[in-house]
């Protein structure tokens, strides 16, 4: 059993997207990195969990190292970095508000005085009424600056703050208004880059959403078909199973029908007129004939019901034609139908499920006696190759040819399917029930042979069977035929 589909997800139109849903980030880091050299102010770039997305330093590493080197600089410096990167955004815990000089600047924007003097600026990532994560520019040195704080310079008695200002000229020096306004520059950007990675992260997502909808939906579809495909298994095999329960009980009385007729016919029972033996007769013919019908149709369920196991021998093929053409002899005679065989001066013994194959022979046979008129022509011809062309080895070909009514060549793969006619029809001439040459096929390819047929209409038919003189090693069973689909059945 295959395993249930999956679950539909959420659609991606419901989902709250990350920062890293919409950016491509290394080509992100990218534009971040050209934008850092040319304002010459380090940007960071952090999403809502705090994940580092883009960190871009630019001047500063030599004082916040200096800064670093001693113990109360390294814990102030690492406190500090937590409140620009998870603190709140906004005017509280040493942050405040922005000089803009009445230049314009971005929303929600606040001013974060670093404990050495040095400034970020932090800008919270709003989308769609969400805040996405911040942007951090920074550190810059603030041109109102004028000296370092006490923050600073207490941190060790050991801080030489001749260096320390030699290191911070390496920052770029500006006002906060003109920082502020790079950042209003570096937000427009961001927010076309964010638009355009949505529409794309958006397209591909349904994209997928929409392959994966189809998959379930096939998926689905497959399972129905699975039940429906098990049901009708289970219905075939009842049919099959129904068919030979029904064949076997009708056989017994019909045995003795035909017996009981026979002997009132033989005068057994004392003596009938002309009349009553004739009426006798005709009862134990058509007994007969629905015998045949009932050990075809019982046939055809235990092929079906993969029942049939063939029983190999050694026999002589052309004894074996022989006696299955004297068969239906009596049949042909009756209509006027000449049968000859054919048989080669000299042919090797052959290996199979004689029973069986006599039973292909004369369904044959039977077949062409039925279909062919009055003052018609059978010919059963056999010949024995060493290597026979469809099966590559040993075997022998029995061709069987009438002058009857022929088969239209649209019709020779679907008179081998079961319950299969080519005249259907309620008013047909001919009797039978469609399964012979179905039971040819299945008996025939069990053996490891092969049935063909060619005909031309009104001419006759040929129907070829080629068998190897050996099969290799029992066939367990026998592939059931292929059914004939309800529509064409009669
Ligand atoms: P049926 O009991 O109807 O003979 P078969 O399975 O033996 O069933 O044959 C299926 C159909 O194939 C026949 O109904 C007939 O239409 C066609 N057929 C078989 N053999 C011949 C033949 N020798 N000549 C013409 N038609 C044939």
């Amino acid at each position: 059993m295959s395993n249930p589909p999956a679950p539909a997800r959420d659609s991606v139109l419901q989902r709250r997207l990350s920062l890293s849903d919409m950016l491509d980030v290394p080509a992100f880091a990218e534009v971040v990195k050209g934008f850092v050299e040319l304002y010459r102010i380090g940007i960071k770039v952090f999403d809502d969990k705090g994940t580092k997305l883009a960190d871009i330093k630019i001047g500063n590493g030599d004082f916040c190292g200096y800064v670093f080197s001693f113990p109360d600089g390294r814990s102030s410096c690492t406190g500090w970095v937590g409140r620009v990167k998870d603190g709140p955004i906004a005017p509280v815990h040493g942050a405040r508000l922005p000089v803009l000089d009445d230049e314009p600047a971005p929303k929600g924007l606040v001013a974060a005085p670093c404990f050495t003097g040095l400034r970020y600026l932090i800008l919270p990532i709003m989308w769609e009424g969400d805040t996405l994560g911040r942007i951090i520019f920074g550190p810059f040195l603030p041109d109102d600056m004028r000296g370092f704080p006490s923050s600073l310079t207490e941190i060790s008695k050991n801080f030489d703050i001749s260096k320390a200002q030699i290191l911070v000229e390496k920052i770029r020096r500006a006002p906060e208004s003109t920082v502020a306004k790079v950042m209003l520059h570096f937000a427009q950007l961001f927010d076309t880059l964010l638009s355009a990675g949505q529409k794309m992260f958006l397209t591909s997502q349904m994209h997928i959403e929409a392959t994966l909808e189809t998959n379930r939906d096939l998926e689905e579809r497959n399972q129905r078909l699975e039940g429906m495909n098990t049901r009708l298994k289970e219905l075939d095999r009842l049919k099959s199973a129904f068919l030979a329960t029904v064949s076997h009980e009708l056989r017994t009385p019909l045995t003795s029908i035909i017996g009981y007729s026979e002997m009132l016919a033989e005068g057994l029972a004392g003596p009938m007129n002309q009349e009553q033996v004739d009426y006798v007769r005709t009862i134990m013919e058509k007994g007969e004939t629905l015998l045949k019908l009932i050990s075809s149709i019982l046939d055809i369920s235990q092929i079906e019901a993969g029942k049939v196991r063939l029983s190999f021998e050694a026999y002589d093929v052309k004894d074996l034609l022989q006696s299955s053409a004297s068969s239906v002899r009596p049949q042909a005679q009756k209509k006027g139908v000449d049968i000859e065989v054919k048989l080669p001066a000299h042919i090797e013994r052959a290996v199979g499920d004689k029973e069986r194959l006599r039973q292909v022979l004369v369904n044959l046979l039977a077949n062409a006696v039925k279909f062919t008129p009055k003052g018609g022509k059978i010919t059963a011809s056999l010949s024995f190759s060493d290597k026979q062309p469809e099966l590559k080895s040993a075997g022998y070909r029995i061709v069987i040819e009438d002058s009857g009514v022929g088969i239209p060549p649209d019709q020779f793969d679907k008179i081998f399917q079961s319950f299969y006619q080519v005249d259907s029809s309620s008013t047909r001439e001919f009797g039978g029930a469609g399964l012979g040459l179905a039971i040819v096929k299945s008996f025939v390819e069990g053996h490891g042979g092969q049935v063909q047929v060619s005909s031309t209409v009104g001419q006759g038919s040929r129907f070829t069977i080629v068998l190897p003189q050996q099969p290799t090693g029992p066939v367990a069973h026998i592939a059931p035929p292929v059914q004939t689909p309800p529509e064409d059945r009669f």
